[in-house]
């Protein structure tokens, strides 16, 4: 059909990563180093990828500040995701950390330094030392309040070594499937309008969040989840979309992100009565307890009127009390964002902020070694052959109901290096590849074509914006089962205005129209599955409040949600969660309360 109308170029790889992100560079990297013919697609320039905008750090048991060691680092991990997060991939993440946090320094990246020369490492919310029993843990490695930045513009330097290709400014469409098998996926080039198709023997999605579905998000304009929508295109599931982070600190307003590293290195928020509220809440981590906690305990004050501000609708964070010299030397990015987006200077006067849009704990649901897996003939741990997916993208699970502060760049970097290792081990270099099918491009162009000439009666940022509203007033910090279900009927009809969808520009040349008009058809899918899946959880689990179902209840729902799309209807099933750990060294942790 449409492949007569697009000219298509052809392309053979070993593998494929689309998304050069933290996760995608470093997946990109290991697979180049073992050899294989590798490319990466990415639709903006890779280090102007969402984690270059990461602040606080990355976490990691180096114990340079005080003691500390992974099994620690496992502990809190794990009771912050409220025990839906899979304990041998935790066990991973935490054991692997340390050495993928001296790869980064070998790398280049500049950390902070303590007087001694080691890495500067900050407390940050929900680290502890002893297995939970200690004071807060220092484990977070930071280069100042730009650590994204520095990791990010590092590995993208080091990339470059590798005999990887790059396919700059590329949108990625769809994903080429065969009998369950991905065989590769189609793109855009955007600058000059031509199709690319990969052919390719493993393709990794390191995509990034859909933080852009809600009004008010941390995360930048790209962050679409083009990844979730090309799997749900594809007919498999996404894990836990209930779970959707909100950063207590996001500028009163603007959005903007004010690091937890403000509050680890000793920022405290207040309501209007200047009373450090926190305290009520998690009396012994205070402004340090973990992000649903925080988020949570600020909702209240402002619902029970003690919000700041001229609307008492929003919190203060306080910054002042601290030494100028420190905040020029460790939050220099924080104070500037401040005073541009807040007209705070941050040694004088409180931060306005308020609970904002921050992370995605759901995914594209992986193993440890970042393969794909679906629930498929009973078997919850089917995997996908030839797909992969890492970073925010997916969901391992380690983050569970509540990603910590500074999981998510060691989660990039650890997964993306064991998916390369991964697939160097399942595929020989130069082994050779079986023809496409004859249709292998039809779903994308036909997608594309469709868009292209759409002529419906409403624009993209019209269906967009009432998206955004909905997943913002119903999908929020707390949550009913009459705000869900209304939450339900909204976003399906939101879903169902696409059909009605007006683009205006024709072209196939940097046609930024078509493209945003794409990106919210990968979001809409998962708004879709997040508020259905919101709604049909009932209990109260990590960033999940229900309000009418106020407890977490482990013996109906310790099992992660798994969520398909099928033109407008959704279809729930579970996977367990894996309540065992990857060696001897470490017992299950059993679910306990879990108080801060
Ligand atoms: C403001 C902010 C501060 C943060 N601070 C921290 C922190 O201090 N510590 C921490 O641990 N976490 C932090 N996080 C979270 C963390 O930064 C992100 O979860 C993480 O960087 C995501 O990385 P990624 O590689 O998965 O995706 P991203 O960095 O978002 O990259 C996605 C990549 O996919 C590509 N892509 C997407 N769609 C397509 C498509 N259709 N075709 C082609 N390419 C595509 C993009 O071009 C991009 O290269 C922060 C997040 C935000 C928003």
């Amino acid at each position: 059909m449409a492949d007569a109308a697009y000219k298509i170029i052809d392309h053979t790889y070993d593998a494929v990563v689309v998304g050069a992100g933290g996760a995608g560079l470093r997946a990109t990297m290991g697979i180049a180093e073992s050899g294989l013919k590798t490319a990466c697609i990415t639709k903006v320039f890779p280090t102007r990828s969402h984690t270059v905008a990461a602040q606080g750090g990355i976490a990691a048991s180096l114990g340079n500040m005080g003691p500390d060691h992974w099994t620690w680092h496992m502990y809190d991990t794990v009771k912050g995701s409220d025990w839906l997060g899979d304990q041998d991939a935790i066990e991973y993440l935490c054991r692997e950390a340390p050495a993928a946090v001296y790869e980064l320094e070998h790398y280049g990246v500049p950390f902070s330094r303590t007087e001694e020369g080691k890495i500067y490492q900050r407390a940050f919310g929900g680290m502890t030392q002893n297995m939970g029993n200690g004071p807060a843990a220092q484990r977070t490695c930071a280069a100042a309040d730009r650590t994204g930045h520095a990791m990010l513009h590092a590995l993208y330097q080091q990339s470059l070594k590798y005999d990887a290709d790059f396919f700059i400014e590329y949108f990625a469409l769809d994903l080429i499937m065969e009998n369950g098998v991905c065989r590769g996926v189609i793109a855009l080039c955007m600058e000059d309008g031509t199709i690319h198709r990969f052919r390719s023997h493993s393709v990794v999605l390191a995509t990034g969040g859909y933080g852009r579905a809600y009004f008010s998000a941390t995360s930048a304009h790209t962050c679409t989840g083009d990844g979730g929508g090309m799997v749900l295109r594809a007919g498999l599931p996404m894990q836990d979309m209930e779970f959707v982070q909100f950063h207590p600190s996001g500028i009163y307003g603007a959005g903007v992100l004010i690091t937890e590293g403000a509050r680890g290195e000793g920022g405290y928020l207040t309501n209007s009565a200047g009373e450090r509220f926190m305290e009520r809440y998690a009396p012994s981590a205070k402004d340090l307890a973990s992000r649903d906690v925080v988020s949570r305990s600020m909702a209240m004050e402002i619902r029970e009127g003690r919000g700041v501000g001229p609307e008492g609708d929003h919190i203060y964070l306080h910054l002042n009390h601290i030494d100028p010299a420190i905040l020029a030397e460790r939050l220099p990015g924080i104070s500037e964002t401040a005073k541009v987006f807040a007209a705070v200077d941050v040694t004088r006067e409180p931060i306005p902020v308020v609970p904002t849009v921050h992370y995605n704990m759901g995914g594209v649901p992986t193993n440890y070694w970042g393969e794909v897996v679906t629930l498929k003939d009973g078997n919850p741990d089917t995997v996908v052959p030839g797909l992969f997916a890492v970073g925010e993208a997916a969901c391992v699970s380690v983050h569970g109901a509540n990603r910590l502060g500074s999981n998510s760049l060691i989660d990039l970097v650890v997964f993306g290096r064991a998916t390369g290792h991964r697939i160097a081990q399942l595929i020989k270099p130069g082994s050779n590849h079986a023809a496409l099918p004859s249709d292998s491009a039809d779903l994308a162009l036909g997608r594309l074509d469709h868009f292209r000439n759409a002529k419906g009666g409403q624009s993209t940022a019209q269906i967009r914006l009432a998206m955004q509203k909905t997943m913002q007033a119903n999908c929020g910090v707390f949550r009913t089962t009459e705000v869900l279900d209304e939450g339900k009927a909204k976003i399906d009809a939101v879903y169902t205005q696409m059909a009605d969808i007006a683009v205006t520009d024709r072209s196939l040349i940097y046609n930024t129209d078509l493209i945003e008009t794409m990106e919210l058809d990968n979001m809409i899918g998962q708004a879709v599955v997040t508020m259905h899946s919101a709604a049909n959880r009932q209990e109260s689990r990590g960033a999940h409040m229900h309000e009418d179902f106020p407890n977490r209840d482990d013996d109906q729902w310790m099992k992660h949600t798994i969520s398909w799309f099928d033109a407008g209807a959704v279809k729930i099933d579970y996977r367990p969660v894996h309540t065992y750990t990857l060696t001897e060294e470490i017992e299950y942790i059993k679910p306990k309360a879990r108080v801060y």
